[in-house]
């Protein structure tokens, strides 16, 4: 069978711990980079070696990718898994690992540049039949008419975004035929300076949509599987903060034809590795808006349901060997919730990091726990506020979120604030209770609406 010979993780936190662990269990030795300031990070101590490749500042390090590679070379690793974030979804860096030889876990620089435009995206996806939001089609090419007859055909409110955006940067929701080309320029003037590109097209703004999305894997060998849906509508500035799967109160004909044209976009784009199609979700139709071309933090929700292991697929899927599963050998069982434990102040979401005194992670059946959090651990500040994810798996939706407020109870993290109490406050709130509440509504809740 063949087998990567050796990994070299480009990543830290929680994920960097979950790809060592799927390389432990299929006996992959495994190299762990990090910057000065993540020494004493759990993947380093237990990766078989580890090399520092620079100051702090993730620019001086985890994004460094030429001081990535040179770690790779010098220890002899063969492939390198980019996590999420970071280079995750850098085409260039996907570029030069494969022609510095080795293998880049994930698919290939021309599908991340296809998707990480999210106009060509945008028109992949409709060419193969992915439902996609009413817009332009396209960029944006003249600064008057032609712009607003579009939105007027669209019909207003419209939101203008960028072709390079990210992160819930690079958007602007206009309501009124009036405001419309003053926000086009501002947004393309903002796309241009944050991004390097100033390509901007519009879309309709969906009012009240949820956040639904679609778990693929494909082996650019002409095989391709859905996982499943995930709702991930609980979001703060664009966040997700807690994600469930399935998305609830979703029709089985609906579900059917959506993911049914991801499997056909995978084909058709010979898509290679785990993939997420993002959706709106709105009065019982999909809209795709982007394509991630990686792991998500939320995939261990998927895991639970399907029993599949995604990071062991995605090791498998660039070794060279076809999916080790059909679409009739995957069952969907149960329902799963994951709560992000962020360090942050509970109420201003202001960071907090630092040492952490105590912890004790949750536990018993149906409870799983992605941390490398440990006793007398420092958290820098240096990078993401990510440092725990906790997922709970039942029978029924009623009983795993039962188990997650069990679990949310048992968690203790002592010695700097997170965001717990926020967690603990909505597994209780009658309306998630319920299911399928739209992307504004943990905004809202925050501001006492
Ligand atoms: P990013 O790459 O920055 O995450 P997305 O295209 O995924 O950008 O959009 C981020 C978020 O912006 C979505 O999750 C949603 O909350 C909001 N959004 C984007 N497009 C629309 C739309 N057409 N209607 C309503 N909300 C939208």
């Amino acid at each position: 069978m063949p087998t990567l010979e050796k990994v070299l993780i480009a990543n830290r936190g929680e994920i960097a711990l979950r790809v060592l662990r799927a390389c432990k269990e299929l006996d992959i030795p495994t190299v762990a980079v990090h910057s000065k300031a993540d020494r004493e990070l759990k993947h380093v101590l237990l990766a078989d070696e580890a090399v520092c490749i620079g100051p702090a500042p993730s620019a001086d390090s985890y994004l460094n990718g030429p001081a990535i590679i040179s770690a790779a070379e010098v220890t002899r690793a063969s492939a390198i898994h980019p996590g999420y974030g970071f280079l995750a979804e850098n085409a260039d860096f996907a570029d030069q690992v494969e022609k510095s030889g080795f293998t880049f876990i994930g698919p290939t620089a021309d599908t991340i540049r296809l998707m990480g435009d999210k106009v060509s995206a945008i028109q992949a996806m409709k060419a193969a039949g992915v439902p996609t939001v009413p817009g332009s089609d396209g960029p944006l090419t003249d600064h008057g008419e032609r712009t607003l007859d579009i939105a007027q055909r669209i019909g207003y409110p419209v939101i203008v975004k960028a072709a390079a955006g990210g992160g819930g940067r690079g958007m602007r929701v206009v309501h009124d035929e009036a405001d419309l080309l003053s926000a086009v320029e501002v947004t393309q003037a903002e796309a241009a300076a944050a991004f390097g590109s100033g390509v901007v097209y519009l879309e309709k703004f969906l009012q009240r949509p949820r956040h639904v999305e679609i778990q693929v894997l494909a082996d650019g060998q002409g095989n391709a599987v859905h996982l499943g849906d995930r709702d991930c509508s609980l979001q703060r500035r664009h966040q997700k903060v807690l994600e469930e799967a399935p998305a609830p109160g979703i029709p089985e004909h609906v579900r059917t034809q959506v993911t049914q044209s991801c499997i056909k976009a995978c084909l058709e784009i010979g898509y290679r590795g785990a993939g997420t199609f993002e959706f709106l979700y709105e009065d019982e139709q999909f809209y795709f808006i982007e394509m991630n071309t990686r792991v998500q933090v939320e995939h261990p929700v998927t895991e639970m349901i399907t029993g599949v292991d995604i990071v062991r697929e995605q090791l498998q899927i660039a070794s060279g060997l076809p999916l080790s599963m059909q679409q009739d050998d995957i069952s969907f069982r149960g329902h799963a919730f994951e709560c992000r434990i962020n360090a942050e102040d509970p109420q201003t979401f202001m960071p907090c990091p630092g040492k952490v005194s105590t912890f004790h992670a949750p536990g018993g059946p149906g409870i799983r726990v992605d941390s490398h959090l440990y006793d007398g651990y420092t958290v820098p500040p240096y990078y993401d506020s990510l440092i725990a994810k906790i997922i709970s798996y039942g029978d029924s939706r009623a009983i795993a979120l039962a188990k997650m407020r069990q679990a949310l109870d048992e968690l203790v993290v002592e010695g700097i604030r997170n965001n717990t109490p926020l967690h603990h406050d909505l597994v209780r709130d009658e309306a998630f209770k319920a299911g399928g509440v739209s992307i504004h509504y943990l905004e809202k809740l925050l501001l006492g609406e």
